[in-house]
């Protein structure tokens, strides 16, 4: 935009020169030097042409423009022509002449007259021409001359020139095509202004249309070229145009000028005197409507050449303070008061007729107009340039925030001490990869860290922290290279993620991974190996749990909750990976529902006992019964184990355990009614054993029901007893000394230290099933079974058998000198009454003391 608009100054400059090369020597076809007028006052207008001649008081003029300022006088002038035949053209060079007569004198005799002016329609005038063109006929063998009358009201200024027809045609003819190209050059301006304003609204381009234009209107009313083309039958209008165009091209280059310059942010008397000069141009834009056309005339002239003299001052002033766009301001308006000065200096024949004198005011606002329009072609550019700039800084503020979300976007999914995604990012994305390959089989993988927290205690949490960082870097090593391993973060190389800490999380393709399933050990291999720090060589606990998408889970909530289950597993613990087992899971939501059913069925009294007898193997005597816990018409059923630890997991083992004493004592007391004098054993959990008051319960219940004091035996698991030796220890005295019975349950199951066993209370020790099951075929159960037997009786406890099947076994166990056994070889467990009646049929005695 820029360079163009440059370009076109430098074209329009050029082709404006070439014309002016031609008109410089124009000639003039004859000097008219010896011109007499007669002044006279107004109110002898109505002196006719021969009056005129005879009258007195014409004199010479000096000089060949007549110019005497503005008055209403008339003035007659009286030219003698050169001798010759030829017709001639007087050529009046100014058009705002309101009346002029013309007769042509032959031999001092005027002849017909010619009445024209600006203030008679155009077509009246003799040639159609702006200016006034009269023709003049010459007669050779008389005296020629011409008798001009001229009255206006305007300036009385008549600059005469005679020409050849021919000549001055010619003349005019170039002088058209070089005004055609100024006026040409001015509405390109306009209508460029027109077009920038349209597409930017920019209020600066509308007043430079407003400049040039009525910067136009003004040159062409000047010249009277808006008269034959605008309004050639309004004389009105054409004196009006002068009127107006003055002030209203004033009050647009003012209000250009501040646009341009910014003088509404200058402030100051520059700032003020600009609004004075607007006011006052108004002012005399008003005062056409109401002055005559001499005052507004002289109004107009008298506000436009000081506004114009301030807006010259302004320029050079700006520039001298460093204002950016006043050097541009300055040479614009310095080329059109230069212009404007040196025309004015020729219509006062200050200077020679020339080209550039005479049309000094077109060149110099040919000139300004092209220099703003370049300025302001640079102004769009610059706009542009800056709205581009602001733009990419905006973009790129944009960009920055961008980069600031996505940095706290990416910590907000990251743990911030290994850096490794977080559970949010690691459930995000995983369950994204599930519900986009719904038809895969995946694995959500859980590994725990299990010796961390001894870690921390030993060597504290910073090295605890470092240990961690150096922990998540092996592990995430390792499973990088699993095979099926998935991204689960915003990285490529996110595949291992945090959950909690030292519990981490991965997802595998599971497809991919049972077909590599040595990579996959390998894995597992590299986990095991410890960790070097500190010198030291840091085993690495570590459990794996795995739930399997769609096999166990649909969603990948419920798939890391079962993958933390299998994780916590018995048999991860053991073997440092299981896979999610629905029936072991101790926190299914099938499991809460039992809860609440279990709780109900122990409030409602659903719950019942079954009893299995007891037998004294050398006495071939049942000498007591083990109450065990059924759940009578539960759907599906739950077996006794099952509910047990149900109870125990929610707490409903205190109540249970409670009402199962409670049910054993009546059991006996109904027992005792058959004649059946029996022992009854009831299984403790080892949860009960830690409440503190339960010592106190079972005595207070013995208390309160002496008849069977010491013939309720309560059976304590070894294991049981090993999660917490002390506090056991602790209660089962408490018990032992009231007199309550123990017997020691599951025997053999466990790794029991012996020394822990001899201090135990108790009076029997109950051999468990595993032990018993195969002894006719394994040697080694034998041996151990005999070997537990002797010891227990070497420590005075009485030994019983459990599970016993079949009659060679319980034969085997008396030959070993085992007390008693119980099993489904006497019995299975079932209710007291089927008991009773079956204890009845066999007539099995029952031995009064229920002694062995
Ligand atoms: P336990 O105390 O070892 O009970 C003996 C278990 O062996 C019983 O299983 C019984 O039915 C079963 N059994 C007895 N003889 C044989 C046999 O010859 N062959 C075979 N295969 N099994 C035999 P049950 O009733 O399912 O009870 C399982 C476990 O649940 C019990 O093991 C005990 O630890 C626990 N339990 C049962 N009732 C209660 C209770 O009221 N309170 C507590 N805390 N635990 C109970
Ligand atoms: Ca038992
Ligand atoms: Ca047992």
């Amino acid at each position: 935009m820029h360079r163009t608009a440059v370009l076109t100054i430098l074209l329009s400059i050029l082709t404006l020169a070439i014309p002016a090369a031609g008109l410089t020597d124009t000639s003039v076809a004859d000097t008219l030097d010896d011109i007499e007028y007669l002044r006279l006052a107004p109110e002898e207008a109505g002196l006719t042409a021969q009056q005129a001649l005879a009258r007195e008081g014409w004199q010479p003029l000096a000089g060949q423009t007549p110019n005497f300022g503005y008055q209403d006088d008339i003035f007659w002038y009286h030219l003698s022509l050169p001798a010759g035949e030829s017709p001639l053209i007087l050529l009046i060079r100014y058009p705002h002449l309101d009346d002029i007569r013309f007769w042509p004198l032959s031999n001092g005799q005027p002849g017909e007259i010619v009445r024209t002016g600006d203030r008679l329609p155009y077509d009246q005038r003799p040639l159609d021409h702006p200016n006034f063109l009269f023709p003049v006929e010459r007669d050779a063998d008389a005296d020629n001359g011409i008798l001009l009358r001229i009255q206006t009201q305007g300036a009385h200024h008549v600059p005469m020139e005679l020409w050849e027809p021919q000549a001055l045609y010619a003349r005019l003819s170039k002088e058209d095509q070089l005004h055609s190209l100024y006026y040409g050059t001015l509405m390109t301006i306009i209508l460029f202004s027109l077009m920038v304003f349209a597409g930017l609204r920019e209020k600066i381009y509308l007043y430079y249309l407003a400049t040039t234009a009525s910067f136009l209107l003004l040159l062409a009313s000047l010249r009277g070229v808006t008269y034959p083309v605008l309004w050639p039958d309004s004389p009105t209008l054409q004196n009006y145009s002068i009127l107006i165009a003055l002030p209203l091209a004033a009050i647009s280059i003012v209000l250009f000028s501040r646009k341009f310059l910014g003088l509404n942010r200058i402030g100051g008397w520059i700032q003020h005197s600009v609004q004075a000069a607007t006011v006052l141009n108004l002012f005399a834009l008003l005062g056409v409507a109401i002055f005559d056309y001499n005052l507004s005339i002289w109004l107009s002239v008298s506000i436009a050449l000081p506004t114009c003299l301030l807006l010259a001052l302004i320029g050079p002033i700006l520039w001298v303070r460093g204002h950016p766009q006043a050097g541009i301001y300055t040479l614009a308006w310095g080329a059109l008061t230069i212009g404007s000065l040196i025309t004015s200096a020729n219509f006062y024949g200050l200077l020679p007729n020339s080209f550039i004198t005479t049309y000094g005011v077109q060149l110099g606002s040919t000139f300004q107009a092209l220099v703003l329009t370049a300025a302001l072609a640079h102004r769009i550019y610059r706009e542009r340039e800056s709205r581009t700039r602001s733009r990419e800084a905006e973009l790129a503020a944009l960009s920055a925030q961008r980069r600031a979300e996505q940095r706290s976007l990416d910590q907000a999914m990251r743990e911030p001490l290994t850096h490794l995604p977080n559970r949010t990012c690691f459930e995000m994305n995983a369950s994204e990869a599930l519900n986009l390959k719904p038809g895969k089989r995946w694995a959500v993988c859980v590994l725990r860290l299990n010796n961390l927290a001894a870690i921390t205690k030993t060597l504290g949490h910073r090295n605890s922290d470092r240990l961690m960082e150096l922990v998540a870097l092996r592990l995430h090593r390792i499973a990088r290279d699993l095979p099926g391993i998935q991204v689960i973060g915003p990285r490529d190389e996110d595949c291992l993620a945090v959950l909690e800490p030292a519990t981490f999380a991965y997802l595998l393709d599971a497809g991919a991974a049972n077909s590599n399933p040595r990579r996959v050990a390998q894995g597992m291999e590299q986990l095991r190996e410890p960790i070097d720090y500190l010198g030291m060589q840091l085993p690495l606990d570590s459990c794996i749990g795995v739930a399997l998408y769609p096999t166990h889970g649909q969603d990948l909530n419920t798939l890391v909750r079962q993958a933390y289950v299998a994780q916590e597993s018995a048999i991860a613990i053991e073997k440092g990976l299981a896979y999610y087992d629905p029936a072991r899971d101790p926190y299914s939501p099938e499991r809460l529902t039992l809860v609440t059913e279990l709780r109900n069925a122990l409030e409602n009294n659903e719950l019942a006992l079954w009893y299995q007898p007891k037998q004294c193997l050398r006495r071939k005597e049942i000498v007591g019964v083990e109450a065990l816990i059924r759940w009578p018409g539960r759907q599906p059923p739950v077996h006794a184990d099952q509910l047990i630890a149900l109870a125990e997991q929610s707490g409903l083992i205190r109540p249970l355990t409670r009402w199962v004493m409670e049910r054993a004592l009546e059991a006996r007391e109904v027992l005792l009614e058959a004649g059946l004098d029996l022992t009854v054993s009831i299984n403790i959990s080892p949860n009960n054993l830690r409440e503190r008051d339960f010592p106190l319960f079972v005595q207070r219940l013995m208390a309160s029901h002496q008849q069977h004091q010491g013939r309720l035996i309560l059976e304590v698991t070894e294991t049981s007893m090993m999660q917490d030796p002390d506090n056991s220890m602790r209660t089962l005295r408490s018990l032992d000394y009231a007199g309550i019975p123990l017997a020691i349950d599951d025997f053999g199951s466990g790794y029991s230290s012996l020394s822990y066993i001899k201090q135990l209370p108790a009076c029997e020790v109950k051999i468990d099933r595993s032990l018993i099951t195969d002894l006719l075929t394994h040697t080694d159960d034998r041996i151990i079974v005999k070997t537990t037997i002797d010891m227990c009786h070497n420590l005075g406890y009485r030994v019983v058998a459990e599970g016993v099947e079949d009659g060679e076994t319980a034969a085997l166990l008396l030959e070993m000198d085992c007390d008693m056994i119980q099993g489904y070889v006497l019995a299975r467990p079932q209710p007291l009454a089927d008991l009773i009646e079956q204890l009845r049929s066999e007539d099995v005695p029952s031995m009064r003391s229920g002694q062995c």
